[in-house]
């Protein structure tokens, strides 16, 4: 069997050796003037290897805005106060939503980056505030840094009486009870609504009386597990809130995302309402997508992985130039060009390791030329952050490799150019981030390059996926028994749960109430059910899989972080490289009985990748499709997996050095999954012979987890899998793929619904690729527990033909 799960964050894996061979121009262009015109510079860079690495290129056309009236509502003072800050009129979505929402609707505005979000909910909450004295609003942003930005936007309003102000972590104590009291616009995020404003809400009753408005902003980051006790935490405030008789209106604001009513519903438990026509104007911009080409097998440079090194068959796999040292190139051309870009890379280590190739390219063709090139990893202090963003306003510094940090919270503007270092896994990301390029509605460039991997490769080959598809919808499950009776406990905590309020949470609430009352959590009486215990319960909404994991620094006793539990056998293993905040230490030991992991500084050139091994076992089917040879289910099923060893690996080249046993004691989890079965006689009638079986089935797992983000907003890491040849519940050869959360996050729920869309993408993307035996670009994957072996490329297409033509669509 074979058993992939979760959770290997580290960086720079299959990064072959490679010198960067483009040396850029000599000439550079001083200051922030005008770049070479998109097509140009795209022309140019693509001329500067053997091949065309550009498999698609997109016009996306510039749009002119679409003004719409003030709002006749709207009062004039607030109309003249948005003029004075530079705006002259609302677009036609953002006067779409105010007017629903002045209305009393539920409504959520989910439309393009810069679009102007803000204002649709502002105009309505504002005049709310204006035309009632009394009444206030409640504002949610996922971040502390995103909820300080909108309140300096607030504030920059200068409206009287609505003394806006953030009440966080961050919030002196003196000044919270003056919030509490006289703040209007109170500004949080969900973790403090969780942790302060709930419990607290004697304090808070004169604010949750008079409350007109809830802003939930940047909705869609509330996803998954997250997601699903946010939801939750939305129901609790209403619930206070009906208890002080008001019922707010929830506007919510959203990056483009696949059906936004639905999730912003699931969400908050509300009918919602969704404007998603973008009226704001955008200047044109050229998307390329660039495929990094295949490095011939027998180069010295191109073999990632001495065959003696690894025991395995990785040798008989191509491999693609990585993705890092192509972005690293086509950064130094064009900032050699005098272009400002901005390259986002996924990870820290990441956008170092380009920064750094970037540089030294440059100095290399110029000497000082590489001073204009930096890295950026977030966690910087604001005053470092506007630094920033004024050299690079300034022409001082004209490429930065960032990670995904900025796309939340940094306001950067005047960039000639965006190039995406792999796919940022969700289609929202993807133009959050190409939408950082253009300066004043100017014509801009944007490339993806893609990584090894499935859903990269995939999407480069199928641009309509990319151009033409909806995005992906926002996935959460609130009827989670995980994240549903810990919500309710804390429910209880606050007042006594009735009845009607089991309707509220929904699905799964009776059952979730008995069962805290069996395990003594609950006592049931005539008005209700009542919190047992005199400490509130405790649950951390970011937090999943048992209890957090602290990280010390064993020299200082240093509290570094906390890692949760699900992911600290993968991640503090002793011997295990960990990254906090840009530093790189070592584990030297992880103490299970403690929860507490001890480490030191050290940055050895190495990454570590645990392994492990999985048994599953089917507890429950929820729902199935039978079609004739092959079966589709969808069900509980109860995951057994031990991380029984590491590989270390060069950053620089991928090369592993050797594997490492580690003794780790097996863990369980109770998930939900989605799983297809096929008749063995199918599979031999289309030619798969049964010693390949394994290797199909296997094949076909791993390219099935790496294109299921294409349906659910989740990445790889997210998700688990398993084959086998013979699955004693199923007493057929069986694909297995798993959410790897407890009680499921919603993920295989989307697949069993998405399922001949799911595996038709899987089985193009194996068939579309270049390579001839497997590579990571298809069906090998990087967290496989069993080092990518079996792997039968050809007959995983065959055993995704046989599914697909039995699965009605
Ligand atoms: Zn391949
Ligand atoms: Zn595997």
């Amino acid at each position: 069997m074979q058993g992939v799960t979760s959770n290997d964050f580290s960086s720079a894996r299959h990064t072959p050796r490679h010198d960067l061979e483009s040396s850029p121009a000599a000439t550079v262009s001083a200051g922030p003037g005008p770049g070479p015109a998109p097509a140009d510079l795209l022309r140019r860079l693509r001329a500067r290897g053997a091949g065309d690495p550009v498999t698609h290129v997109e016009r996306v056309p510039a749009r002119a805005g679409v003004p719409a009236p003030w709002p006749s509502w709207a009062p004039a003072e607030l109309r003249a106060a948005f003029a004075k800050r530079g705006v002259i009129a609302p677009w036609q979505h953002q006067a779409e939503a105010a007017n629903l929402a002045y209305e009393g609707q539920h409504v959520i505005v989910a439309t393009g980056t810069a679009s102007g979000k803000s204002l649709a909910y502002q105009l309505p909450a504002l005049a709310t505030l204006h035309a009632d004295p009394r009444a206030t609003v409640l504002y949610l942003a996922p971040t502390k840094a995103l909820a300080a930005d909108q309140l300096r936007a607030v504030a920059a309003l200068e409206l009287e009486g609505v003394r806006p102000a953030c009440y966080d972590g961050d919030t002196p104590r003196a000044e919270r009870e003056w919030i509490r009291r006289h703040s209007r616009f109170v500004l949080t995020n969900p973790d403090m609504l969780h942790h302060g404003i709930l419990p607290g809400h004697a304090q808070w009753s004169g604010f949750l009386r008079r409350l007109a408005y809830v802003v939930i902003d940047e909705c869609h980051t509330y996803r998954g597990v997250f997601g699903s006790h946010v939801a939750h935490v939305l129901r609790r405030l209403r619930r206070q809130c009906a208890r002080f008789g008001t019922t707010p209106v929830f506007v919510l604001a959203s990056a483009t995302s696949g059906d936004p009513a639905t999730a912003a519903g699931r969400l908050t438990g509300l009918p919602v309402t969704a404007v998603t026509d973008d009226a704001s104007p955008r200047g044109g911009v050229t998307f390329a997508l660039w495929e990094p080409p295949l490095l011939p097998p027998d180069t010295d440079s191109g073999s990632p992985v001495p065959p003696q090194a690894t025991g395995e068959h990785d040798d008989l796999h191509q491999v693609r130039r990585s993705a890092l040292r192509e972005t690293a190139d086509l950064l130094a051309d064009t900032v050699a060009e005098g272009v400002r870009t901005l390259a986002f890379v996924r990870s820290r280590k990441g956008a170092e390791v380009v920064a750094a190739n970037a540089r030294r390219s440059l100095d290399d063709a110029v000497p000082g030329l590489g001073d204009r090139v930096a890295a950026y990893r977030g966690g910087y202090l604001r005053e470092e952050r506007r630094e920033l963003e004024r050299a690079l306003l300034h022409g001082d510094l004209l490429g930065l490799a960032s990670t995904n940090a900025l796309e939340l919270g940094v306001d950067l503007i005047g960039l000639d150019a965006v190039l995406i270092c792999g796919y940022p896994g969700t289609r929202a990301s993807l133009w959050q981030q190409a939408g950082r390029a253009g300066r004043s509605g100017q014509e801009a460039l944007a490339v993806l390059v893609a990584r090894d991997d499935p859903l990269d490769t995939y999407l480069v080959h199928h641009p309509e996926a990319i151009f033409g598809a909806p995005v992906e919808a926002t996935v959460l499950d609130p009827a989670n028994p995980y994240v549903l009776a810990p919500q309710l406990a804390c429910a209880a905590a606050e007042a006594p749960l009735t009845p009607a309020d089991l309707v509220l949470f929904g699905d799964g609430a009776k059952e979730a109430v008995d069962q805290l009352v069996a395990a003594g959590a609950l006592r049931q009486r005539p008005t209700g059910w009542y919190w047992r215990h005199r400490e509130r319960p405790e649950v951390d909404l970011r937090g999943e899989g048992g209890a957090p994991v602290c990280v010390v620094e064993s020299s200082t006793g240093r509290l570094l972080g906390t890692v949760d539990g699900g992911s600290s056998h993968f991640l503090l293993h002793p011997g295990a490289v960990y990254l906090h905040q840009g530093v790189s230490y070592v584990v030297d030991d992880l103490d299970l009985a403690d929860g507490c992991a001890l480490v030191h500084v050290e940055e050895p050139d190495w990454s570590t990748h645990a392994r492990d091994v999985t048994d599953l076992s089917v507890v429950s089917v929820r729902s199935y499709v039978d079609a004739g040879p092959v079966g589709m289910f969808l069900g509980e099923v109860d995951v057994t997996s031990q991380v029984v060893s590491y590989q270390r690996r060069r950053i620089a080249t991928g090369e592993v050095i050797d594997t490492r046993p580690l003794d780790l004691p097996a863990r369980e989890l109770r998930t939900v999954a989605v799983w297809f079965t096929l008749s063995p006689q199918s599979l031999t009638l289309a030619g798969v012979q049964p010693a390949d079986v394994p290797g199909a089935l296997h094949a076909a797992e791993h390219a099935a987890i790496g294109l299921l983000p294409l349906m659910a907003t989740c990445d790889r890491w997210d998700i688990g899998g398993l084959s086998t040849a013979v699955h004693p519940d199923t007493e057929a050869p069986t694909v297995f793929v798993y959410d790897g959360h407890p009680g499921g996050a919603g993920f295989a729920e989307r697949a069993y619904g998405t399922a001949s869309a799911w595996l038709r993408a899987t089985r193009d993307a194996i068939a579309e690729c270049g390579c001839e035996t497997g590579c990571p670009s298809c069906v090998q994957s990087p967290k496989c527990g069993n080092g990518n072996n079996p792997l039968s490329k050809p007959d995983a297409i065959r055993v995704l033909d046989v599914v697909l033509a039995n699965l009605p669509d």
